[in-house]
């Protein structure tokens, strides 16, 4: 895009129309480069998948009858490679959905029971035994997609146990109208010049240690995705060797007196 060269030092009408102008043509190439990095990424991503599928494939298909060790390995690899694809496809139209068409559907629901939900769901999947805490005696009700506040907290517990094989908690409270979810984890944490870019899409701090964990750097910009739909902020705080805690703050919650079980 050519510039409107804006000449006249006092800000009259035309100035300010061609700055306006300028800026949203800034804005609109920002967007144009992002979305070409984006696909050029998400290509780049497929394709060394499928190169390692194909490569596989084709051992099986020469030395795969004859020799038993090719045929395991070559399996175990094809399988391990296509659920890979197979989770970033899904995340990619997770991304792509939520960016064409943010459909929420709106509940009021106990957040408390929904970290304690997806907590427990993560604690079967993994084995683990995530602790989640209230602070403060009542049960903030808060109006936001159940679905996707889910999605959002297993992308974060994903994380925490994935890159830590100790203690994580999740820990729930209100300020105001907010309220604030955070994971903490005791893990490997996040080197101070990676921090800036975990939330970019397919930005992982350690390509090779990544391809053996399964992912492809995706989970983080889906779940700020799914923060901003809903007007909250997501934020990182991490020590390399230490750990690292994600504070996810959420609008439109009220509080209530959480409900006794029956005597
Ligand atoms: P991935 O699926 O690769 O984990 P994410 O977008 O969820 O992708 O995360 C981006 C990167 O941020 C990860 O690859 C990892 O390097 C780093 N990261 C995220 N969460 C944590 C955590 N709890 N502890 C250490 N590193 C983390």
């Amino acid at each position: 895009f050519k510039k409107i060269p804006s000449h006249r030092k006092n800000k009259d009408e035309l100035s300010q129309l061609t700055d306006t102008f300028n800026r949203m043509m800034e804005r609109l190439e920002g967007s144009f480069l992002r979305q070409r990095q984006f696909v050029s990424d998400a290509s780049h991503e497929l394709n060394t998948t499928l190169t390692i599928i194909e490569g596989y494939a084709g051992m099986l298909k020469r030395w795969g009858t004859t020799n038993e060790e090719v045929q395991r390995e070559s399996i175990e690899n094809i399988y391990e490679e296509s659920k890979r694809m197979k989770k970033m496809t899904r995340q990619l139209l997770d991304l792509a959905s939520s960016q064409n068409d943010p459909k929420l559907e709106i509940e009021s629901f106990s957040i408390l029971e929904c970290c304690k939900q997806a907590a427990s769901l993560a604690n079967k999947l993994h084995k683990r035994d995530i602790a989640v805490r209230a602070k403060g005696a009542l049960d903030p009700i808060i109006q936001a997609d159940p679905q996707k506040i889910k999605q959002l907290l297993l992308i974060l517990l994903d994380n925490a146990l994935k890159y830590s094989d100790k203690q994580i908690e999740m820990t729930v409270s209100t300020q105001g109208e907010d309220t604030e979810i955070r994971v903490k984890d005791y893990g490997i944490g996040i080197p101070k010049e990676h921090i800036g870019y975990v939330f970019d899409r397919f930005y992982r701090v350690d390509q090779a240690r990544q391809r053996q964990t399964g992912g492809a750097g995706l989970g983080l910009p889906i779940a700020k995705s799914i923060v901003q739909e809903h007007g909250g902020t997501i934020a990182v705080r991490s020590e390399e060797g230490a750990g690292t805690e994600f504070t996810v703050r959420l609008p439109n919650t009220q509080t209530r007196e959480p409900v006794k079980p029956a005597e």
